[in-house]
């Protein structure tokens, strides 16, 4: 298989090129030049196994193929259940299993796998530069964590993400450095993109970023949903549909690629918070990115939705795109009432990006909707104990590798908004 640029700007290349690239030198983004069907009649014994059969054909004809088993037992080492909730039919797709508790860390994982089998002896030290507002910067970090050949700086903005978010992002040390930039989320993806565009800088210093973009990020993603949709048609003869808490659509296109490659999924369905650019969209109106407006589910905080641009791909016409898809809007009430609601409505206490998802389902449930619904549950509760504790009323337990890394102390480096602090703190220790 290989790989173009949704700008069209390129010749196709490698997997493996596409995969340590990240963002293709036209700027566009990479997307197989087709998307495999598989046959498949069940989920195999285990996710691993499944990663391993729905992944093989985007990994045939490169050398990583036969690496594919180890990558996939190493990245899908934790569960991705599906949980019925509580008296009715609809079920939760559990994705908060891993080191970090969100779902990025099965695609961080894989990515950092497949990154490191990629590396030479010779090759200098890799460094991984991420901007995030929370979940992508824990998982990244956790997934290099201590893999010789590579540092991690993870910039976050300073008091903005939640006290426990904040704990684990400097608890790793050794080979990752957490920054704390006095400034928004949006000014520390400028300072890492400025890096990357930063020619002389990466003359000096082996630079990547693996952002939400990189296709050894959304590729991986494909395997939760293959697995559990197998699952519910072996069990119930029907395909599952699925409710994606949605920000830059990496997780949801993912979903999209799994059912395009004959997986038994059937509707799909974005659930946004008010960062609303895709409900708007796909109800008929003309696509228009947004500045970001902060919001409690603020892992989704999103105006421009990046991987837009590949679902454009597959689909430049409007009324194909928008037959496959439908979204829906939540607002910050909405959240907060679906949080305190869901103990006693669902049995379960959700994160706030998981309950945008589940009041997406009491929605389509009050209209009528008779769907076989899964929502994505992407994070573990406990990661947003300011928001959740205050409205369901307890204290949230976090699970054993969250309480593990919050037992650890952490330590995070205040760095300015500004680029030349940046880029000398970057090059302190490189050649001299
Ligand atoms: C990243 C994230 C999302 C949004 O996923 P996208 O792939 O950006 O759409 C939702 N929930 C949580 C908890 C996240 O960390």
């Amino acid at each position: 298989m290989n790989y173009v640029s949704t700008r069209g700007g390129i010749a196709p290349v490698s997997l493996e090129v596409a995969m340590a690239a990240g963002l293709a030198p036209d700027g566009g983004l990479y997307v197989p030049q087709r998307v495999p069907v598989v046959e498949l009649a069940r989920p195999q014994a285990t996710l691993a196994q499944t990663a391993q059969q729905v992944l093989a054909p985007y990994f045939a004809g490169s050398d990583l193929l036969g690496h594919l088993p180890q990558l996939c037992e190493a990245a899908f080492d934790f569960p991705a259940p599906l949980r019925a909730l509580d008296g009715t039919d609809d079920y939760l797709l559990e994705l908060f299993h891993g080191p970090t508790a969100a779902f990025k860390d099965y695609a961080a994982r894989f990515l950092a796998g497949t990154l490191a089998r990629l590396r030479r002896p010779a090759d200098p030290t890799t460094t991984v530069l991420v901007a995030t507002s929370g979940d992508t910067g824990a998982a990244v970090a956790a997934a290099f964590h201590r893999r010789p050949g590579f540092r991690v700086l993870v910039l976050y903005p300073d008091g903005r993400v939640s006290p426990r978010q904040a704990h684990v992002l400097g608890s790793f040390g050794d080979n990752v450095q957490a920054m704390r930039v006095d400034g928004s989320f949006d000014d520390c993806q400028r300072l890492v993109k400025q890096a990357l565009v930063d020619a002389s800088l990466r003359e000096r210093l082996a630079l990547t970023s693996a952002n939400s973009i990189s296709l050894g990020r959304l590729l991986p993603q494909i395997a939760y949903y293959a697995h559990a949709a197998l699952d519910f048609h072996t069990r119930r003869g029907m395909p599952l549909d699925f409710i994606v808490p949605t920000g830059n659509l990496g997780n949801a296109l993912a979903c999209w690629l799994a059912r395009r490659m004959g997986l038994p999924i059937g509707a799909i369905v974005l659930a946004c918070n008010a960062n609303d650019a895709l409900p708007r969209y796909l109800d008929g109106g003309d696509y228009a990115p947004r500045a970001t407006e902060a919001t409690l589910a603020n892992a989704m905080d999103v105006g421009a939705p990046s991987n837009f641009e590949r679902l454009r791909w597959w689909h430049p016409d409007d009324a194909g795109l928008r037959a496959g898809l439908r979204a829906f809007r939540v607002d910050d009430a909405a959240i907060r009432d679906t949080i305190a609601g869901a103990p006693q409505r669902h049995g379960v206490v959700p994160c706030p990006h998981t309950a945008v998802g589940l009041r997406v389902l009491e929605r389509l449930r009050a209209g009528g909707d008779a769907g076989n619904w899964a929502v994505v549950a992407t994070a573990h509760p406990a990661k947003f104990e300011g928001v959740v504790e205050p409205l369901v009323g307890h204290a949230v337990e976090p699970p054993a590798a969250l309480a593990t890394a919050l037992a650890q102390p952490a330590h995070a480096q205040a760095l300015a908004a500004d680029y030349a602090a940046l880029r000398e703190h970057l090059l302190r220790g490189v050649d001299a």
